[in-house]
């Protein structure tokens, strides 16, 4: 997005996180975007907030084939963007990756240990992705999980996927040490 909407006179509207340089050396991955030559109502819809789903999944599918995807979604995540498709993820999405990833740094590590030495240990809904998690790293099987934590695999599942969407992105994620929770993100859980 940040090539195609710089194209127009509407870029003059954005958040100053957007500038080149801002937070990393955007002159290093923005000549290579594949949003560069796209209409950037696909990315950033003037006149409103949201996007329509049609031209979300749109953007998305460039976002997929895109070879500076990573970088652009740092910039999104770091600078907290608050519009538009960055790096094939809405600012929703951006939000919950960003959580997630914290909660993977900060929660479920006590629980999982008590899990694995056999304990019954309830387990609150905000640290069981982490949970799941720590469980899968330490070689237990999604349908052990399940039963230790008297969930449904099909559960398992979904937070072992949204645990493991965000391990895969975590280092674009400032550390918890480096801002507080993501608070200052509008997060919600
Ligand atoms: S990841 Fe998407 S929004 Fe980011 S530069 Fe590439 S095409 Fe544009």
């Amino acid at each position: 997005m940040p090539t195609a909407v710089r194209r127009t006179a509407r870029s003059r509207q954005f958040p100053s996180a957007h500038q080149p340089g801002r937070i990393l050396p955007e002159h290093e991955w923005l000549p290579s975007a594949s949003c560069r030559v796209v209409d950037p109502e696909l990315f950033f819809p003037s006149g409103r907030e949201t996007a329509s789903r049609a031209d979300e999944e749109a953007a998305k599918r460039i976002c997929r084939g895109c070879p500076v995807r990573e970088p652009c979604l740092a910039v999104a995540i770091r600078g907290q963007e608050q519009i538009g498709v960055w790096g094939g993820m809405t600012t929703a999405e951006r939000r919950r990756l960003a959580v997630e990833a914290r909660r993977l740094q900060t929660l479920g590590q006590e629980e999982a240990g008590r899990l694995l030495a056999g304990e019954a240990v309830p387990v609150a809904a905000t640290s069981r992705p982490a949970v799941v998690f720590h469980l899968v790293s330490a070689g237990w099987q999604e349908a052990a999980i399940a039963d230790a934590m008297g969930l449904s695999p099909d559960s398992v599942r979904t937070l072992r996927n949204t645990a493991e969407n965000a391990a895969a992105f975590r280092h674009l994620v400032p550390a918890v040490d480096e801002e507080d929770e993501a608070e200052s993100f509008g997060a919600a859980a």
